[in-house]
């Protein structure tokens, strides 16, 4: 069996020039062109043939298949980095900082280096790899459900996955601590927009009109009873509108009335009873005050770890980083991840890898610092339970 730390501890200095260009090219969306580019670069150096799902994505694939799982078909694990940047401005003042407006405050740099070390290294051990082990490189994390898209593109087939693992930093955990929550580790988020379109009329005769804005109104009173009255109390849910606009005179009845929020969930089931409710009432609103109705949902489903793949995985972290660094965590949280898609259909593990300190600024914040000095272990902790699972 390798000894993956030795050999991560060798490329660490490699590990850590990837992540600081990576860092120095944040790129936002779907369209990464340079990080793209410089990935397959080193992948094709490595000795890989990376593929793309979407022409905006890269994957790469290893390992013999001769392993079968119980359904006949080789046992594959995918494990997701995503390489996206955030529009954000870096204030970190590092000397590699990030100039211009975009930064990788979210730490999808650390991903991509972290995962193309484990590539590395598991080209180096190929051998020794009886599945197939999936490496995804996926844009638009933050903003265009990239994973959707490359689900909707088949990533899931061909060969089939059966487990699916990501991890994300988190600055503000201790150096080198890996955490996770068991069921549900990241909320399911729905963006919602609502449409109602009706007919205008002086506000003098209400009689030619057909306004949205009561449609609206009363759309904003049942949604806010909705959670309230139809979720358990033992589950959470927020929903929460954030944009209501009608009209654009005081003695006029407006034509157009719209509404946007969010709705946070920790359970499938509660996602779609929650949307399909919402689109009953916009429906049952709009046909109340004869106007037009519609109601549309850009989704990220919730994460939901899988407790016999977590402790799969953890018992192969234990061996590298030690069971007393690995923690697990009692609730999930309440951002979402779009890693989620990857997951749907298959165990999924989601683990947070500390590179900060408590004290430190989370995700996202301009002047987050995260430390590198750990980064080798991750990678050899994701090398070891990728190898291990395989042969499980
Ligand atoms: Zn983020
Ligand atoms: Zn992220």
């Amino acid at each position: 069996m390798a000894d993956f730390v030795a050999l991560a501890k060798k490329y660490e200095n490699e590990l850590i020039e990837n992540r600081r260009w990576l860092h120095q090219h944040p790129e936002v969306g779907m369209d990464l062109p340079e990080t793209m580019e410089f990935i397959r670069g080193k992948l094709i150096e490595m000795g890989y043939e990376p593929k793309s799902c979407l022409g905006q994505d890269l994957y790469v694939e290893i390992g013999s298949g001769r392993k079968k799982a119980s359904d006949g078909e080789p046992r594959c694990i995918l494990y997701r980095a995503d390489v996206d940047a955030l529009p954000i401005k870096e204030e970190s003042g590092l000397p590699y900082a990030a100039k211009g407006e975009n930064g990788h405050l979210c730490g999808h740099d650390i991903h991509g280096a972290v995962a193309l070390t484990v590539a590395k290294m598991l080209m180096e051990h190929r051998d020794e790899i009886d599945g197939i082990v999936k490496i995804v490189f996926q844009p638009g994390e933050e903003q265009s459900n990239g994973a959707e898209r490359m689900v909707e593109q088949g990533i899931m087939k061909n060969p089939k996955v059966h487990a699916s693992m990501a991890m994300h930093v988190r600055p503000n955990a201790e150096n080198g601590q890996i955490r996770y929550a068991l069921g549900p580790a990241a909320a399911a988020i729905d963006f919602f927009d609502v449409y109602f379109h009706g007919v205008t009329a002086h506000s003098s005769m209400p009689e030619k009109a057909k306004d949205p804005l009561l449609a609206a109104a009363n759309t904003y009173q049942a949604f806010d009873g909705l959670v309230r009255r139809e979720i358990s109390a033992f589950n959470s849910a927020v929903l929460a509108v954030g944009i209501l606009k009608a009209g654009t005179a005081p003695n006029s009845i407006p034509l157009d009335a719209e509404m946007h929020g969010t709705l946070r969930s920790y359970s499938n089931d509660d996602q779609k009873h929650l949307r399909d409710r919402m689109r009953e009432i916009v429906k049952a609103q709009a046909q109340m005050a004869q106007v037009e109705g519609r109601i549309d949902f850009v989704w990220t489903p919730v994460i939901m770890n899988d407790a016999e793949l977590c402790r799969q995985l953890s018992g192969s972290f234990a061996k590298v980083i030690g069971g007393e660094n690995i923690v697990i965590e009692e609730k999930p949280v309440a951002s979402s991840d779009d890693f989620a898609f990857f997951g749907m259909d298959v165990p999924a593990m989601l683990f947070w890898y500390g590179v900060g300190s408590p004290e430190g600024h989370a995700i996202h914040h301009p002047q987050v610092v995260m430390k590198e000095d750990k980064l080798y272990l991750a990678a050899a902790a994701i090398a070891t339970a990728i190898t291990d699972w395989m042969n499980m």
